[in-house]
């Protein structure tokens, strides 16, 4: 047998997918608690999405990007309308990761500097530029050396990041809830700070909105509740609710010297479809609002078992539906536990956080089901 080999195969095949749900060949039923890595908002095959790449697609599958099409010209002007301050131009691209290099591109040319600050327990993508304002040495040692300069200063604090940014500094790139590294919210404070050190030293302000985007922490982007606007933001996974798509929103500083940057399939009419609907969908049903209300329904109702209970909790924390729940045990055993036990699929972020994405359409049901069979297992 040959075959793909970079995955760990899990033992479900799954065949299809509707709302939070996914379904095995053997007809077993999943809830999808992670929105396979938060990359379906609106939850699996929304059918507002499946019909607009599907008339996409008999329309017109690819035009080079350098030729205008009506749904890529519409997705420029809703995310330009959406984005927060005026980070009015957008740049697409087909992951995270490579909208985060294309931050670092632009940053590097527009500010004819190099350094790049980023903070410890990041994560923001895995070639050889993303890869290196990443963290964790276990992405990153065996295919050193990856893109110089980067500077890692620790998460949340003031001082470290004052000192870390000068004038010789390109960009600093945060996340405004770190989702891989454990889900650690950042305060509106640090925030702030960052906001001012970058300013005053000319450098680039980088949200990378990959994970906290498209609605999951309460708002359309996480940075909207601090009140706070970066000079680039970062989007991916759930933009297209399943389709490749990544962006990268800048400011006009950004576009007025950022090289010679490209990729064929940028903006493809496909993947443009999906996002318009995703946008529209994710607008009119406000479902970034109830994915705050909703996140803090699941929170208290999860602190609240984890008392009641005495459950092995260390901390429940998160920001909208981006929920993580710290153990006393390793997080993959009770995954899988999770999984084969009681259908609902979850996902870890380190050894001992259970990390919870799920589409932004779950309801109060859903919670009660996570909350019950979480309780269940821990006990
Ligand atoms: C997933 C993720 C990325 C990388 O996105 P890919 O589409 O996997 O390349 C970057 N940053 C954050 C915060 C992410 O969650």
């Amino acid at each position: 047998m040959s075959g793909g080999f970079v995955f760990n195969e899990k033992p479900i095949q799954i065949e299809s997918g509707e709302g939070p749900y996914l379904y095995a060949d053997d007809g077993t039923e999943y809830l999808d608690m992670g929105a396979n890595y938060a990359v379906t908002p609106l939850g699996h095959s929304h059918p507002k999405v499946t019909e607009a790449i599907q008339q996409q697609a008999e329309k017109l599958t690819y035009v080079q990007a350098s030729y205008p099409v009506e749904v890529r010209t519409e997705l420029y002007e809703k995310l330009a309308a959406l984005a927060p301050g005026d980070l009015e131009n957008v740049w697409l691209c087909n992951s995270g990761t490579e909208a985060n290099e294309a931050a670092m591109k632009f940053a590097r040319a527009s500010t004819g500097n190099s350094k790049i600050v980023a903070t410890k327990r990041s994560f923001h993508g895995r070639t050889m530029g993303a890869l290196a304002m990443t963290w964790k040495q276990k992405y990153k040692a065996p295919y050193e050396p990856l893109a110089g300069d980067i500077e890692f200063v620790t998460y949340g604090d003031s001082e470290e990041l004052a000192d870390a940014v000068d004038d010789e500094t390109a960009a600093v790139f945060l996340e405004p809830v770190q989702g891989e590294g454990g889900i650690h919210p950042a305060t509106v404070e640090y925030l702030e700070h960052a906001r001012d050190v970058t300013e005053d030293a000319g450098a680039a302000l980088v949200f990378d909105e990959i994970q906290t985007g498209m609605g999951r922490t309460g708002t359309l982007w996480a940075c909207e509740q601090a009140g706070v606007v970066p000079d680039m933001l970062t989007t991916a996974k759930g933009i297209a609710n399943g389709l490749p798509m990544g962006a990268t929103l800048c400011a006009d500083w950004l576009t007025e010297d950022f090289g010679d940057h490209g990729s064929t399939f940028s903006g493809g009419p496909v993947p443009c479809a999906a996002a318009n609907a995703t946008l529209d969908v994710l607008v009119e049903e406000d479902l970034p609002g109830h994915a705050g209300d909703l996140g803090s329904y699941l929170m208290e109702n999860i602190q609240a078992a984890s008392e009641e209970h005495d459950l092995p909790v260390r901390d429940v924390r998160g920001q909208g539906l981006m929920v993580g729940i710290e153990v006393k045990r390793g997080a993959n055993r009770l995954l899988k536990h999770l999984a084969l036990n009681h259908g609902i699929l979850a996902l870890p972020a380190g050894r001992s956080v259970l990390r919870l994405l799920p589409p932004l359409v779950v309801d109060e049901s859903h919670a009660d089901r996570m909350t019950d069979a979480l309780t269940e297992v821990l006990q």
